[in-house]
């Protein structure tokens, strides 16, 4: 299967990654993930994608685009990934369907997690307590959740327009969430 996880930040998606790569057995793919590991390890795209990150806007189209298309090129994703953070503009979108077509491949399913703002917004300054994560600050996050309703939630209706969208409530426990999810995902797969 191909799979997007979509969502604002603290969704959850993060969690819910997990949890379906290990029942589907299927690639995680993280750009949020991978930018963080070149942040780490101070290379120069780290250097490039830090001046964004810090502030919660997105790093150029043009630089997640290239990371992703050398990512899903690699032996264990041929046959099926869940890209986690990725599309995030419509670009970005538009790009990674004619990576795939020009494969003859489809995405299978956009799943978009659904969490409103004030819940995001104390959930993310829980994570930040335990993880300490640079971009968890409350006006770092008021930012990238402006940025996820502008620019990244309009995505929702290109893919509602392939007929693969299905939207989650991301409220209540993990494994309710992940119940919802699942739901979705074993029909897909039957
Ligand atoms: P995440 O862990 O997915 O919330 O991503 C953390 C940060 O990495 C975002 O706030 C962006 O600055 C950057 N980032 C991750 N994925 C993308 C993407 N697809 N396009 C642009 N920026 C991204």
């Amino acid at each position: 299967m191909r799979l997007i996880l979509f969502g604002p930040p603290g969704a959850g998606k993060g969690t819910q990654a997990k949890k379906i790569t290990d029942k589907y057995m299927t690639a995680h793919i993280s750009t949020g993930d991978m930018l963080r590991a070149a942040v780490k390890n101070g290379t120069e795209l780290g250097l490039l994608a830090n001046s964004y990150m810090e502030k919660g806007e997105l790093v150029p189209d043009g630089v997640v685009i290239g990371i992703i298309k050398d990512r899903i090129a690699e032996k264990d994703a041929r046959n099926g990934f869940m890209l986690d953070g990725f599309p995030r503009t419509v670009p970005q979108a538009e790009a990674l369907s004619e990576m795939l077509n020009s494969e003859g491949e489809t995405i299978d399913a956009v799943i978009s997690i659904e969490v409103g703002d004030e819940e995001i917004v104390k959930r993310i300054l829980e994570r930040q307590k335990i993880e300490g994560r640079r971009d968890d600050t409350e006006d770092v996050v008021r930012n990238r959740l402006k940025v996820y309703r502008s620019q990244t939630e309009p995505l929702k209706s290109y893919y509602a327009e392939e007929g693969v969208l299905f939207e989650i409530d991301g409220l209540g426990a993990i494994e309710d969430v992940f119940g919802r999810i699942d739901g979705v995902l074993s029909e897909l797969n039957a």
